[in-house]
């Protein structure tokens, strides 16, 4: 993908920084954003030809001022996200809100500023990391797992409303993946995961990273509104 700009979110670290390196293998010029500065630099300085921005997901002003600060992207791979997990029935507003508002309505408003460039170009790849619980569901996650969900209907919504414009919209629905986000859950309920992975091995950031490269290539130029699993044959 030379002659690309691909802007990845939450590329700090995680399935976003093996995404920012798997891109720019392939020969994109790639921008990191996340909200950790020193973390951001860091990643970058190895990453060659690569730049980074500060962005807060949750402040349309931080996405704003980011996106501007980019110029025009390519490729966006909305892949920032938190969790704040609880039962439903005593499951806090406000960690209600939080979630949504990174994971979902900061994806929506980091597409709307990137669609007018893509748009003028008439090509364009947009790339949700969604999760294999938006599909299946998960109890004590009804936040995120909603916040998945909705990714996978922008991403199909919006699919059909700019495939005229040569513009491709897909997510990825990753499994369990070893990162931060996963480091926290006990020893005991990742036994249990493991149990239920044919592959019977947990994915890597690297193995998320493959997919993104793939549907941001030209050679996927074909695929829009898909949802490509990527757990290891965990939910089929
Ligand atoms: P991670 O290790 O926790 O990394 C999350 C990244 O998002 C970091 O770079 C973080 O950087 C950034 N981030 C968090 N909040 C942000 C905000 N408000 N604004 C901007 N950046 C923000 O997570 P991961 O496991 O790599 O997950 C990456 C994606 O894959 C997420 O969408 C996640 O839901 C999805 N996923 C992961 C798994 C898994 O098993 N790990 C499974 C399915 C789906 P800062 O903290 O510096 O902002």
């Amino acid at each position: 993908m030379p002659n690309r700009t691909a802007f990845v979110t939450g590329a700090s670290r995680g399935i976003g920084l093996a995404c920012a390196h798997a891109l720019a293998s392939g020969g994109a010029r790639v921008i990191l954003g996340a909200r950790d500065a020193a973390k951001l630099e860091a990643a970058s300085a190895a990453i060659p030809g690569s730049t980074w921005v500060t962005l807060d997901m949750s402040s349309q002003e931080s996405i704003k001022a980011a996106f501007a600060q980019a110029g025009p992207v390519d490729i966006l791979v909305n892949n920032a996200a938190i969790t704040k997990d609880g039962l439903a029935l005593r499951l806090k507003k406000d960690d209600w809100d939080a979630v949504l508002a990174t994971n979902l309505t900061g994806a929506f408003l980091a597409i709307q500023q990137v669609m007018q460039g893509m748009m003028k170009e008439r090509w364009g790849r947009i790339i949700n990391i969604s999760s294999i619980v938006g599909e299946t569901g998960n109890p004590g996650q009804a936040n995120y797992v909603a916040s998945k969900a909705g990714l996978i209907g922008l991403t199909k919504s919006l699919a059909q409303e700019i495939a005229s414009r040569n513009i491709t919209v897909n997510a990825i629905a990753p499994g369990f993946i070893d990162t931060d986000m996963t480091a926290v859950l006990s020893d005991q309920l990742k036994q249990n995961m493991l149990a239920h992975i044919p592959l019977k091995r947990f994915g890597k950031p690297e193995d998320v990273a493959a997919a993104v490269k793939f549907l941001a290539s030209e050679e996927a130029g074909y695929i829009t509104g898909a949802v490509l699993n990527v757990n290891g044959g965990m939910y089929m």
